[in-house]
Parts: structure tokens; sequence; C-alpha cells
């Protein structure tokens, strides 16, 4: 071949030219098709439309689930020639990590994704003696806009597809498998939807994600539902939809005031469904799951702290499967509110438990990293 020849007459160039896996752009403007948006039946579709053994199905999906990886170069079970079309129909590239930010001897990291359109998400990853959680996120961005938390403040980007939340779980797991966090070789035994955006406002991708997280290898990646918690606003409609969907997940609600006045304000979303009818949705979830519910409520210093509304907190609760779990409030970008303080927590903390109500205090985990509750921003600069 001719040096001077011009590119677009070679032969080889004027085919039409397969774009590389991280360049292809999905044309419905949807991420790509990926084993985890199907299940095994669906993927084994796929593989028969291609003209490859349906087994191969089950093969990709061990890989991918049970060890992790989507790389064709690791997959020696597949014959090396169809490798690289097989991981190219359902396995591919879908959230590339753009910087990981660690904390806590490495046992807390924060991980920044771009999407395939560039989108911006962060998951976060924190090992405990006893434990290790993911933290995913179900949304770039979120439109549910309470003014304390930093991704309420940036909107709505867009949803996540299936397979990009799963990815998330996926990449922690393929760290820890490999010994990359500090404490051995591990598993994600939790799985938190608390990361960015809402997740009953991505309902069908996040209970199919939910699906795919905990059902058995091949099928899926075999985590236990119980050990699975959806975080939510307080979206009715959705959490009635969650509590008829035959799943042992736990749902956490995000309360904040136990009344509408404060409650409109710090979450905007409670002039459509106010607390009343918030905690009558989660009392029929406890009632069709038999699962505890966890209130949410970030403690803001003189906004919502105040004795009266531990009080008031407490005999909504009260005699109800339900705990609640008081966050310190963690500092965001532009935002005049800061955390309680140390004495009146402790005095919440104190009539809460004088209501019977269960509570716990969650550590701060990863606000270093901006990693913590509320923190994530998934800004591109470092
Ligand atoms: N949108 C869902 C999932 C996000 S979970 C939800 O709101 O439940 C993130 C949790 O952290 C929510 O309970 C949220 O209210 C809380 N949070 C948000 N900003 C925070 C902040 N600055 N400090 C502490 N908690 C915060």
């Amino acid at each position: 071949m001719s040096p001077a020849r011009p590119l677009a007459r070679d032969p080889a160039v004027a085919r039409p030219v397969p774009l590389t896996l991280a360049e292809r752009r999905p044309k419905n403007g949807r991420p790509p098709r990926h084993l985890a948006d199907l299940d095994l039946a669906g993927r084994r579709a796929v593989l028969a439309d291609l003209g490859e053994p349906p087994f191969r199905a089950v093969q990709l999906s061990r890989h991918y689930f049970g060890r992790y990886t989507q790389r064709p170069d690791e997959m020696s079970d597949l014959p090396r020639a169809s490798r690289a079309a097989l991981a190219g129909a359902l396995l591919p590239p879908l959230l590339t990590a753009e910087r990981e930010l660690s904390c806590d001897g490495g046992t807390t990291r924060k991980t920044l994704w771009r999407g395939y359109d560039g989108a911006l998400v962060e998951s976060v990853l924190m090992r405990y003696p006893d434990r290790v959680t993911m933290c995913v996120s179900s949304q770039a961005g979120c439109g549910m806009a309470c003014p304390f938390c930093a991704t309420g403040q940036a909107g709505l980007t867009r949803n996540l597809s299936t397979a990009e939340i799963v990815a998330q779980v996926v990449a922690g797991a393929r760290l820890l498998a490999a010994g990359e966090v500090p404490g051995g070789p591990g598993r994600v035994s939790n799985v938190v939807f608390m990361g960015m955006g809402e997740p009953l406002a991505n309902y069908a991708s996040v209970v199919t994600a939910v699906r795919r997280l905990t059902d058995p290898v091949p099928e899926g990646m075999g985590i236990s539902q119980r050990s699975v918690t959806v975080s939510t606003v307080g979206l009715v409609p959705a959490i009635a939809r969650l509590a008829a969907e035959d799943l042992s997940v736990t749902l956490a609600v995000s309360l904040h005031a136990p009344d509408d006045e404060l409650r409109d304000t710090l979450v905007p979303v409670n002039r459509r469904w106010k607390v009343a009818e918030v905690l009558a949705a989660a009392w029929d979830y406890t009632a069709a799951t038999g699962r505890r519910v966890s209130i949410e409520y970030a403690l803001i210093r003189d906004v919502n702290d105040q004795a009266w509304r531990a009080d008031a907190l407490g005999s909504l609760l009260a005699g109800r499967l339900a705990h609640v779990n008081l966050i310190p409030l963690n500092p965001t970008p532009g935002s005049k509110w800061t955390a309680s303080r140390p004495a009146a927590q402790r005095e919440f903390v104190r009539r809460l438990t004088s209501h019977g109500v269960p509570v716990t205090v969650r550590d701060t985990r990863g606000r270093e990293i901006d990693g913590a509750c509320g923190q994530l921003a998934a800004s591109a600069r470092p």
C-alpha cells in the first residue's frame, strides 16, 4: 500500500469503520446495552441472534457477576476468536473512572465516573471491620432540590441505566476481590442507594438493578436482598409499588422534619406528599415486607434539631417498625447550615429513645473527600 494514497480510498478504511468500544454512541441517546440490563433469557436471545451458542450467556455472566471482569483477554474459557465479539455485544464499557479519592487509610474510596455521554456520577466504597458497603448513584444529579444537599443543588442530568448502577458495585467488588482495599481480599456485603439521585424517580432501572445485584450468579451478583437499602425522599406511589415487588430490601425515608411546615422547605417534594402520607406509605411497606424502615434525619443546627421536634418525631414513630438514623449535617458548598451542637444532638437522641424509638447516629465517613451523605456533587475539577 502506498503511503501517499488518500486514506479514504484505502479499502480497509473505506469500509464502515467500527468505532472503538469507548467511542461507540448509542443511537437512541441511551447507554449501550449491557448484559446487566437483561436477564439471563434476554442475554441468551442476544447471543442466539449473533449465531453464538446460548450457553455463552452463562459464561459471560459468570465472568461479570462472579469474577467482576469484562475484559475479553481474561475469558480463557471462550474461544479466542469470538471473545471480542461476545464482549462487544454484551459487555460494552459503561463508566470510566475519572478520579479516585480515598481516606481512612484507603478503606473509604470515592470514585468519580464518566458515562458514555460525559455525565458524571460518584460511588463510595466503605470498608468496616465486619462489612463492606457500596453507596451507589441512581441518577446523574438529582431533581429533588433539597437545599442542604450538594447533589440536589446541581439539578438532574439523567437517569442511570440498570447496568450503569450495577457497574458501580461490580467495580467495588473487583477491587475487593483483587485485595486492593486494605484489609485483605473481600466482598461487597451491602449496597445502599444513597449516592447521587432519587432512586424511586428512576424506578424501573433501580428495581431491576436490585434484582441483578441480588439474584444468584450467573443471573446476578448474589448479594443478599436484606443487605440492600433503597433511600427515598418520599415518593409515595413509588413506595407503594416497591412494597408490592416481593423484595426484602430495606427502605430508608429521608424525613428530616416531623412537621410539614419545615419539611416543605427541607425536602421540597413534601409539598406534594406530606409527612403523614409518607409515613403511612412507610408503614404499609413494613406490613408488606416485615422489614424495619429506616428514617433518615440530618441534624441541622437550629433548623430541625429542637427538643420539641425530637418529641414530635418520637410520637410519630413510637410503636412502629422503624429506627432513626441521625446524620450530623455534612458541609456543602454555599450552604449556611451546619451540624447540630453536641448537646442538642445528645438531647435529640435521648428524647427519641425515651419514646422507645431505636436511634443510631451515622458516622461521617468520607467527609474529607466530599464523599459523605449529601456531598456528592461529581464535579470534574480536581
Ligand atoms: N434521594 C435519596 C437518596 C439520597 S440518600 C434520598 O434523599 O433519600 C442521601 C441521604 O443523605 C439522604 O437521606 C439525604 O437527605 C441525606 N443528606 C443530604 N445532604 C446531606 C448533608 N449535607 N448532610 C447529611 N445528610 C445529607
